[in-house]
């Protein structure tokens, strides 16, 4: 039987991004007095999407914005369903978001004295150095940290959090943790369809590859609900490192061309991604960023925009000795992509960010309902949802752990690895999220299939996915590091299987929903059929 290295807190914080990180932080300064543990399955100073870099802030509302023409933009690029009791509290914070972040350290660009602008709804920083920035913080306040340890449950007692129980990724120990609260910050979802880019290495570029949707994996495993997972949305990234494309469309307004050279119609970065597949879907593909007009100081600013925030797109320059300006940079289209920074998609919570199980909590890119989020979004959402914890707590008791449970999730995330021993051979956990992948991309409306659902081909979807459920037991690996990629390729396949159930029933109330190519790509307006 595995060996437990036990912990109790007041509030245990699952997964040290920017929401958790942030979410960490505000607790101690509410209550100082609150044992917070965060527990991460990296390393802070550099885990999570903010891991790489950040470039701008959004969503801001500069002086003549306000949260109802956020709402009205949110409505106008199709994003999903725009809840303003959701949406309202977080861009209300943004204000208090800069504050805080400028005086963590963080570099933000003003002008006179506000903050400048990148966009219509960001503020540029220069956020290479947030995420340490933010570790440093967690030190200074007191909150105890569990790195490199990957949450794989969480103990329910009745309809009340327990706590969760964590796997080292190096040393292979599980930590118990008790705790009267638990928020669930884990990151987006990536990696569920086929990309036709990277097929090996899904997670290049555009997002990072700890975004296993294990926050949702763990809340549904849990009983916890899902929400608006039928929303799937698609960007538009540099076809050679898979960097997104706003910099160069809207802060440098630089036009697109597709194989004809005619120039294409759209609005933002948000209808580039409707414009491309239409360009591709009529032949036309692929479409080129027409950089060459860039000055050498442009191309040079772009390098520096990149590397503070896609470091990849910067590093494939300098690995081919090339600038931005020497040729035409060609686009491509992402694989759908579920929660997150575009659609609606997560873990269901209620205004305040409390989920339906009793002292259970989600927050950041994790929590579903709010579409649009931005990292702005997501840090105010974290303070939303710190308060909220913090005065629940004095109702929330400890539950007791149930030590049966606790054995059999270690038990569960140990087999891989025992089997091996024991078996000598089974399946490997990079092969079954390749075939899921696969069978997503062919059968749930990913790239080869023009991101269409169809209804009988989601039936073999989830038929196959079921197969693939099957396959389950017979996973092997020989560490601890590749006990987690078990874990991972787990966790996608369960969220893969809820989005299947999104779907289908989305398709009962008579639509799919795959944002952004739902636009018209001349008017940035929702299409019409
Ligand atoms: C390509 C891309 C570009 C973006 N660009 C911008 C931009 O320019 N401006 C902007 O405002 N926003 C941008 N965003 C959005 C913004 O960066 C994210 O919304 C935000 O950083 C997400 O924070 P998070 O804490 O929710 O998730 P994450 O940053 O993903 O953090 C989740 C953390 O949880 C950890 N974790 C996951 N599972 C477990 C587990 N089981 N146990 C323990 N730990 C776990 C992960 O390792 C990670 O550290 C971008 C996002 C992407 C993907």
């Amino acid at each position: 039987m595995a060996d437990f290295i036990r912990a109790e807190c007041d509030v245990l914080v699952l997964g040290g991004g920017a929401a958790g990180c942030l979410a960490a932080l505000r607790l101690k300064e509410l209550e100082p007095g609150l044992r917070v543990v965060l527990l991460e399955q990296a390393a802070l100073e550099r885990s999570g999407r903010l891991g790489t870099g950040l470039a701008v802030l959004s969503p801001y509302l500069h002086q003549d914005e306000s949260v109802e023409s956020y709402l009205a933009h949110l409505g106008k690029i199709g994003r999903g369903p725009v809840d303003g009791t959701m949406v309202r509290p977080l861009l209300e914070r943004g204000a208090e978001v800069l504050g805080r972040l400028t005086r963590l350290g963080l570099p933000v660009e003003t002008k006179g004295s506000e903050p400048a602008r990148a966009g219509r709804w960001g503020v540029p920083c220069r956020g290479g150095d947030l995420k340490p920035l933010l570790a440093h913080g967690l030190v200074e306040a007191g909150v105890d940290t569990l790195e490199h340890v990957a949450a794989t449950g969480l103990c329910v007692a009745g309809r009340r959090i327990a706590g969760a129980i964590g796997f080292h990724v190096r040393s292979g120990v599980f930590h118990v943790v008790g705790a009267r609260a638990v928020l669930l910050a884990a990151g987006a979802t990536a990696g569920l369809y086929r990309s036709p880019l990277a097929e090996s290495s899904p997670h290049r570029g555009a997002a990072s590859p700890f975004n296993d949707g294990s926050g949702l994996a763990l809340a549904l495993r849990a009983g916890v609900e899902l929400t608006g997972l039928e929303y799937r949305s698609q960007t538009a990234v540099l076809a050679g490192s898979r960097a997104p494309v706003e910099i160069l469309v809207e802060e440098y307004g630089l036009p697109v061309f597709n194989a004809r050279g005619e120039a294409l119609p759209f609005t933002g970065a948000d209808g580039l991604a409707a414009a491309v597949l239409e360009a591709e879907t009529a032949g036309l593909g692929p479409c080129r960023i027409e950089t060459t007009g860039l000055s050498a100081r442009e191309a040079k600013r772009i390098v520096a925009r990149y590397l503070e925030s896609h470091p990849v797109a910067a590093l494939c320059w300098a690995a081919e000795g090339v600038s931005p300006r020497d040729e035409p940079l060609e686009i491509a289209l992402s694989e759908p992509a579920v929660g997150g920074l575009d659609s609606p998609g997560g873990v269901a919570v209620d205004p305040d960010r409390r989920t339906a199980l009793t002292g259970l909590y989600a927050a950041g890119e994790t929590a579903g309902g709010t579409p649009g989020k931005g990292v702005v979004g997501v840090f105010a959402e974290a303070l939303l949802a710190a308060q909220t914890v913090a005065a629940d707590l004095e109702r929330l008791k400890r539950a007791e752990l149930d030590e049966e449970w606790l054995v059999s999730e270690s038990r569960r995330v140990e087999e891989p690895l025992l089997r091996l021993s024991r078996v000598g051979e089974g399946i490997d956990p990079h092969e079954l999220e390749l075939r899921m992948r696969r069978v997503m991309d062919a059968y749930a409306g990913g790239q080869s299939a023009g991101f269409r659902i169809e209804p009988e081909l989601l039936e073999k979807c989830r038929a196959e996915l079921d197969r693939l459920a099957e396959q389950v037991p017979f996973l092997v690996c020989s560490s601890n590091h590749d006990a987690v990629l078990c874990l991972r390729a787990r966790n996608r396949l369960l969220v893969a299987q809820a989005l299947v159930e999104h779907l289908r029933g989305d398709r009962e109330h008579g639509g799919s929903k795959l944002l952004r190519s739902a636009l018209d790509p001349k008017t940035g307006e929702p299409a019409t059929n």
